[in-house]
């Protein structure tokens, strides 16, 4: 079982054997806080903290909306160690993805409208002729309706034959999803077996994040998704971590620690990464 496996529900069940990374050594060769001070004032809702946004579907042209988080109202809490932003009250990455819910053309709002028009001729005859989406009609996004945008835009990029690192952000994005997911299980004290599911399927994708990450490290330019060279060191090395790759992690993290055109704030972020690894190494 791959992290594709949800796909055939979705009725794109022959995308579920890919490899996501497959294509890409061909494809190389050719080509965001706000503080409210003062005073206290009734808490918002997920819901208040959200806007319909209309976008024009590139591929088949309809007008459509997508949920969209005020980012200028929501207050961000803090960052996990693999970047991965908490939000008063609302999970902003259930609103990262964009989706036509006319044709299943999806991907994440900062690459939605960059679409080649052969990859639009792909996307029509592999996902759009074939996909079945959910009903919802929920006012906010559930973590099942957002997981099932976010597997919608891994399988466009697949499909669209998107860049390493563009696979990545999303598996990246899904892992962090699935993270809320099993908060929020965790937290409506769900049965063990379904908050175990969604940690597995947080590993499965983080590690192909980190495979997509690694290789675009090697063969794309920066900036990559809207991260500089250091941030994705850091976020490879907090990922290398995870996976126990110790080494990598030391030396990505040394090559922050030295640079001069790191942040403060990320050589912080930096230190504290090396004393985990020192730990780490000390056990073995
Ligand atoms: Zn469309």
């Amino acid at each position: 079982m791959g992290i594709l496996s949800g796909l055939k529900r979705l009725g794109l069940g022959s995308l579920e054997n890919e490899d996501i990374y497959e294509a890409d050594k061909e494809n190389s060769k050719q080509r965001s806080k706000n503080d409210t001070a003062g005073t206290p004032k009734p808490k918002p809702e997920e819901k208040d903290l959200i806007y319909e946004k209309s976008y024009v579907c590139p591929v088949c042209g309809s007008g459509f909306t997508s949920k969209v988080m005020k980012s200028s109202k929501a207050r961000l809490v803090s960052t996990d160690q693999d970047l991965r932003p908490r939000y008063d009250v609302i999970d902003a990455v259930k609103y990262d993805v964009v989706l036509c819910t006319t044709c299943g053309y999806g991907a994440l709002g900062s690459s939605f409208t960059h679409i080649s028009p052969g990859q639009i001729k792909l996307v029509k005859e592999k996902i759009c002729s074939k996909v079945r989406m959910g009903n919802y009609h929920n006012e906010v996004y559930s973590y099942e309706e957002a997981l099932e945008r976010y597997q919608l835009a891994l399988a466009n990029a697949l499909v669209k034959r998107s860049k390493a690192s563009e696979k990545a952000f999303i598996c990246l994005k899904t892992g962090w999803l699935l993270r809320g997911y099993t908060e929020y299980l965790k937290e409506s004290d769900s049965p063990k077996e379904s908050v175990e599911e969604m940690e597995t399927q947080e590993n499965e994708y983080l590690q192909n994040a980190y495979k997509g990450f690694l290789e675009a490290r090697q063969t794309e330019n920066f900036p990559m998704c809207g991260m500089d060279e250091l941030t994705i060191d850091y976020l490879l090395a907090a990922l290398a971590m995870r996976f126990r790759q110790f080494d990598v992690a030391a030396r990505l993290i040394s090559t922050i620690l030295t640079s001069s055109s790191a942040s403060i704030r990320v050589k912080d972020k930096a230190r504290d990464m090396k004393e985990q690894i020192l730990r780490e190494l000390k056990k073995r």
